[in-house]
């Protein structure tokens, strides 16, 4: 995921290969990249981070137990630890990092605040805890994991294990989980939310929009902007604070404020 704040950017995990993501950057804008921060250890979320790191002079940004479980991988030279107890900055933007339930060493979501825009991230994640909750109220752009659904997943070829690993506690989030999740943030107040990482298999975008959707009808919430980031494809440029549908989709380069760009990683299952 590609944020652009104030003259900075950076990204939200690089779970695809270096040269892809740099190819992509390239067609966005020709300016450089500031840094890549890491949410866990997953091939999915790190693949390409230190290579774009040693091609791009971004900083790397990664957890002490995030790092130690990575291992050489996540080699590079601009490397910094951050604490997920505590906020940091990246350039302009406020960065604080909250925990999330998943099979990882120190997995984190986090929030992203630039004057008053507050965007919130939380991928791979087996359950919305209080503490993602908490983090996601009234934010105005929940970004969130919407991996699976349960009928799907059930008569899938995946093997039990998998099976059993993607629905447990520390494994990913549902449709109907990141619904729940939706509701509880836009009766907070936010008006803007994107569904990422959708499993190929056990998911269809539509199916998702759907289930997202009618819960927050079900609730009387209306008048929420959902978008749906389909498995390896990019999502469309969101710029918050929220304005008009028609001037949501602004290139890269020409965004003010906070603007974030998804991008859903190849192998959404994987990790
Ligand atoms: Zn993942
Ligand atoms: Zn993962």
């Amino acid at each position: 995921m590609l944020v652009q704040a104030g003259g900075t950017r950076f990204l939200i995990d690089a779970g695809l290969p270096a040269e892809t993501i740099l190819r992509e950057l390239d067609r966005d804008a020709t300016r450089g990249l500031d840094a890549i921060l890491l949410t866990h250890e997953h091939d999915d979320h790190l693949k390409g981070a230190a290579g774009l790191a040693r091609a791009t002079g971004a900083t790397l940004l990664v957890n002490e137990p995030t790092l130690k479980a990575a291992g050489t991988p996540l080699a590079a030279p601009g490397l910094e630890i951050f604490s997920s107890d505590r906020s940091f900055r990246v350039g302009p933007v406020e960065v604080t990092p909250f925990a999330l339930p998943h099979d990882a060493a120190e997995p984190v979501g986090f929030v992203l605040v630039l004057g008053n825009a507050r965007v919130a991230v939380a991928c791979d994640l087996g359950e919305a805890t209080d503490t993602v909750l908490e983090h996601a109220r009234g934010v105005d752009l929940l970004i969130i994991e919407a991996n699976y659904d349960l009928r799907l997943l059930g008569v899938s070829a995946y093997p039990w294990f998998l099976k059993n690993r993607i629905i447990g506690l520390h494994g990913h989030l549902s449709n109907d989980g990141a619904a729940r999740a939706a509701v509880s943030a836009a009766s907070a107040g936010t008006r803007a939310i994107c569904l990422i990482h959708l499993s190929e298999v056990n998911n269809l975008a539509p199916l998702a929009r759907d289930t997202v959707r009618a819960a927050l009808d079900e609730e009387g919430l209306s008048g929420i902007r959902l978008e749906v980031v389909r498995p390896n494809a990019g999502g469309a440029w969101w710029t918050v604070p929220r304005t008009p549908p028609d001037d949501a989709r602004m290139p890269a380069g020409a965004a003010s404020g906070a603007a974030v760009m998804s991008r859903a990683s190849a192998f959404a299952d994987a990790g």
